[in-house]
Parts: C-alpha cells; structure tokens; sequence
C-alpha cells in the first residue's frame, strides 16, 4: 500500500514524501483511516512500529483542512524525551503545511518555562506535552483549551505506570464538555488498567492491535563487529569451521550477492547465488538444489527472506545490517523453523550499528557480539549512538526559533527503501 491511497491534504502527504517514508507500517495503515474519519481508537503496537506518525499525520490533516490559531491538538507523552520526539516530528510533517506544535515538558530550567508559558500565550496548533508539566501551566491560568478538538495519549501504558493517571484526568477536566472530541490512545502493552482508561476516555473506540514479530525461540543470534574488508575472511573462517550442512548468507544488494559468491566458489565453497537477476526458472533451479542438498551454501538477497520454506537450515549469515528491520525477522526465520535450532549471526560494519540497536529494539533483545577470532583482528568498538552514524532528516532551517532539538533516529527505518529496487 501507499501513502497516496490515504485521503491526506496535499501539504502532509508532500510532507510524507520529504521525510522519506515510502509505504505506511502497518500500524499506520490501520490507524490511519479510522483516524482520517475522526472516530475514536486504541492501538496497540510494540515500539519502533511507526505509532506517531499514525495519529500525527490524520491530526495534521484536520488542522490542516480547518485552520485556526486555537489550540486543537493535545499529545500527551510520558517523558521530555518522547515529548522531544513528538514535537520533532510533527516539526518535519509541518513543513508544507506551517501547522504549529509547542513541547511543554518537566525539568529544573527557568528559562525553559519562560520559553513554554511565551509560546503556550502566543498560540499554537497543537501542544506536546508531559502531563505534570501541563498541569503546572494549567494552574497558572494562561492555557487556553476551550477549543481542543483532538487528544491523543502516546505511550498510555508507560503513562500509567509513572502515575500519571490524576494528572491526566485532571487535565481532561479542563477540555470542553460539549464539543465533540476525537481522543486516540496509544500503548505498547494493554494491560487490563488500560482498558479501565480506555472505557472512560474513549466513545466507541476502534479496536488495532498488531502483532509482535520476534524470531523463533530455538534461534540462537549473535553478531560481529567487522569492518568491510574483514568480512570475507570472516565468512571463510566461519564456512571451514563447521560441517557444512544447509548455510544462507542474506546481503541486501545484488552486486554484493554476485561478488561473494565469486570468491567463495575461488576459495572453492560450494556455493551458489539467488537474486533478481536471474529468470525465474533459474531461481527455481537453485532453491530446488538447495532444498535437495545438492550445494551447502546458497547466497541470496532479501527476495529470499520471506516465506520461502527449507527445511533445517543451520546457519544463516547476516552479511549485512538489513535495511528494514522486520526483514532481520524474516532473514532469521529461515533457521530454526518447526522447533529445531539454528544459528543466526550478524556482520555489522560501522554504519549499520544504529540500523541494528533498531533491530534489537524491535525484537526487544540485545544480541550478543561475539569477539572477533584472532586471525581476522578486532573490528569496531559498538557504539550505534555515535552522531556521525546517526541517520536523521536534514530541514532546511528552523522555525521554531528556541526550540531546538535533535531528531533521534528511530527504529522503524520500514520502508525507507532505496528508490530503485536493488534485490
Ligand atoms: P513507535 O512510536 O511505534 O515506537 P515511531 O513512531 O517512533 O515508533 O517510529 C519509529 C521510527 O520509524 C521513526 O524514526 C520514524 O521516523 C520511522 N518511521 C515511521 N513510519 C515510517 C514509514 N512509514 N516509513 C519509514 N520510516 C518510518
Ligand atoms: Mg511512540
């Protein structure tokens, strides 16, 4: 599916396509639909799934289809943080479209206050906002509310769990009674304290619950740090160990598929490649050797990833970071499939760690890395937070003049695909 099947304004879908997004998760394609029609909903989603961009991109799309300069829109999000996030992303989605968010959050700095209570007076689209640091703004009197259309709970379950739950209906008892309202509420989890919040904030709510992906139980993962020009020794070194029975090595490009399995069959590895070069009964050919045992060691890009059955697959060799992380899943659930164990190990050079602390946070687990082997050297130290590995969306200047922050990089890099198919 694409973004342009949405009814979005012109200005936030021009917005989509800036940022880079190419096809919705689908988390978003769930919510965004019932959110366009301004029902109510829950959704609950694990993180790194796309969730704010799901209710962002309908709120805007209202604001933007009614502009005013009241205050419509209220996000409520437990930490500075995810507020920071928030305030950020609707900054990149506002850029066609000039909507406005202010980030109202806690913390000890005065002039950060001052800065909040100057821009709350001087109206905005919509506030970002932990709910303590609301409230005290609130209680001063200068937050005008009286026109919110639009609520939304970001992270409810986490909310509740730093016992936000008075705040909250607190500030729900200053949001207008008699104008309809359409409030969404968002949650990794759905604990049965959700659904008492649930039940009393939602009318009607539309139900979206999506499915955790995770790998198999019996996949044992690991990773290495490696630099590039370690990583075919590394494969050697790995390949003469073991007692090849049925190994895949996954790359994410054709032109790396066709390279290695160059230099595995000179250093004389049965091995052989699939990719979307070859004509489909070539590929058939290949998968139906390697399902029959003909050769060990079958290279492939990710049009192998998904779906494809063979049976008791050993090993399968990362020899990069995928791009999109659910693809990690994909790739590693080609071992491990009816209960057996099997052996997935990544390569990851210095540019594909931020890509992969974002597969670990989808999967929730860390994986170990596995020490380098003396003969190939120490690669990399890890440290996938480095700014210089930070992928993050350039804007052409600020409008927000104080309020500066730094774009985190997140983990649903989903469809970020390159434009031209390299599989
Ligand atoms: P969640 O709230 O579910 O944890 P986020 O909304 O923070 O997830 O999204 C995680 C990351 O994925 C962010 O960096 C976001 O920019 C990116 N992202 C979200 N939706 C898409 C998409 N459709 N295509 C590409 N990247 C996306
Ligand atoms: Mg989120």
């Amino acid at each position: 599916m694409k973004f342009s099947e949405f009814k979005l304004s012109p200005g936030v879908f021009e917005s989509v396509e800036a940022m880079g997004f190419e096809e919705p998760s689908p988390v978003q394609e769930q919510v965004i639909p019932i959110a366009l029609e301004k029902k109510d909903l829950i959704a609950c989603a694990q993180t790194g799934t796309g969730k704010t961009a799901a209710y962002l991109l309908p709120l805007m799309n209202h604001l933007e289809e009614n502009k005013s300069d009241k205050i419509k829109g209220l996000i409520l999000a437990p930490t500075r943080e995810l507020v920071l996030q928030i305030d950020q992303q609707f900054q990149g989605f506002a850029y066609f479209s000039g909507l406005e968010s202010v980030a109202i959050y806690g913390g000890n700095d005065s002039a950060i206050w001052e800065q909040q209570r100057v821009a709350i007076e001087r109206g905005t689209n919509v506030l970002v906002a932990s709910p303590g640091r609301l409230l005290a703004h609130i209680n001063l009197g200068y937050v005008d509310l009286s026109d919110l259309e639009y609520l939304i709970l970001d992270e409810a379950d986490k909310m509740l769990d730093m016992g936000f739950v008075d705040d909250i209906n607190k500030i729900i008892s200053f949001l207008p009674k008699n104008k309809p309202r359409q409030t969404m509420l968002f949650s990794a989890t759905m604990p049965s304290k959700i659904r008492v919040l649930s039940n009393t904030l939602l009318k009607n709510p539309t139900e979206i619950s999506i499915e955790v992906s995770k790998p198999a139980e019996g996949v044992l993962q690991a990773a290495y740090l490696t630099y590039d020009g370690q990583k075919n020794k590394l494969i050697s070194h790995l390949l003469a160990e073991k007692e090849l029975d049925s190994v895949i090595i996954f790359s994410s490009t054709k032109i790396k598929v066709k390279e290695l399995v160059k230099e595995l069959q000179q250093a004389k590895f049965p091995a052989k490649a699939i990719h979307s070069d070859l004509v489909q009964a070539e590929r058939e050919e290949v998968m139906r050797d390697f399902r029959n045992k003909k050769f060990p060691i079958l290279v492939a890009t990710d049009i192998l990833s998904r779906g494809i059955d063979v049976d008791n697959i050993g090993l399968v060799i990362n020899y990069d970071v995928p791009q999109d992380p659910p693809d990690y899943v994909h790739r590693v659930g080609r071992t491990a499939r009816a209960k057996t164990t099997g052996v997935a190990l990544t390569f990851i050079n210095e540019a594909d760690q931020a890509r992969f602390a974002n597969i670990e946070k989808l999967i929730e687990a860390e994986i170990f890395k596995i020490p380098n082997p003396a003969e190939i050297g120490d690669g990399p130290a890890y440290d996938p937070q480095a700014p210089s590995k930070k992928r993050h969306f350039k804007k052409q200047g600020n409008r927000k003049g104080n309020f500066q922050h730094k774009k985190k990089a997140g983990p649903y890099k989903g469809n970020r695909k390159p434009r031209t198919s390299n599989k």
